[in-house]
């Protein structure tokens, strides 16, 4: 009689469909891992070879009067906030990630710095263009971006506070658009996330890993 039970318990298991995610703990570990594994380095060095050669050849051909530029995003691309989520167990609020952007202490990613320099080299002009706040985010991101390296660039675009209600990806494929109105030619956009890269206005995208947050 028991056993039928058993039996009948576990059909009813079997049959039984649930829609669970993924745990959350479990996610965060594999993240974790991802990144103290060395494994996300690989990834953003495998891109970041691509994205250099491409600049290398492309600047090789630049045709007179052409003014060429390179596009990089912020966050997770020329800085890596990775301090902060580890120390909010990828948690976020208002006041301390504007107080962590404000002390301009993220270090660089340097494989991009290397992209940055390459470009400098070659005299192809350094965009950045990102979803950091102007005014606010302005001087932490400025002092930030001199303090790894990469001060020599020729604009920071941000995100106007209280401008339109846009997102990321609208906001930065205009301000591609703008640039090249401006008679710029964007050999490559390097960035994190899709919303970096969407809209065209470059000849090629480069795109990062970053299995940590989404922005659209
Ligand atoms: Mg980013």
């Amino acid at each position: 009689m028991n056993r039928l039970l058993a039996a009948a318990f576990g059909l009813l298991l079997a049959g039984c469909v649930t829609h669970e995610p993924r745990n959350l703990d479990a996610a965060k570990a594999a993240v974790r891992h991802y990144r103290d594994s060395g494994d996300y380095d690989r990834d953003i060095g495998t891109v970041v070879a691509q994205a250099k050669a491409w600049i290398e050849t492309r600047a090789g051909r630049h045709a007179p009067g052409e003014k060429l530029a390179l596009v990089l995003d912020i966050d997770e691309t020329a800085l890596s906030n990775f301090p902060y989520m580890k120390t909010h167990d990828f948690g976020w609020d208002d006041g301390s990630w504007n107080a962590w952007i404000a002390a301009g202490e993220a270090p660089a990613i340097a494989p991009v710095r290397e992209v940055f320099a390459t470009a400098q080299r070659l005299g192809v002009a350094v965009f950045f263009i990102t979803g950091r706040e102007e005014p606010r985010d302005r001087p932490g991101t400025e002092k930030n971006l001199r303090a790894e390296g990469m001060g020599d660039y020729a604009r920071l675009i941000m995100a106007p506070a209280g401008g339109p209600k846009l997102t990321s990806a609208q906001r930065k494929t205009a301000a591609r658009a703008a640039l090249e109105r401006e008679g710029w030619t964007i050999i490559a956009n390097v960035g994190d996330q899709e919303s970096d890269l969407v809209g065209g206005h470059a000849e090629r995208p480069f795109k990062l890993p970053d299995p940590f947050y989404l922005t659209e």
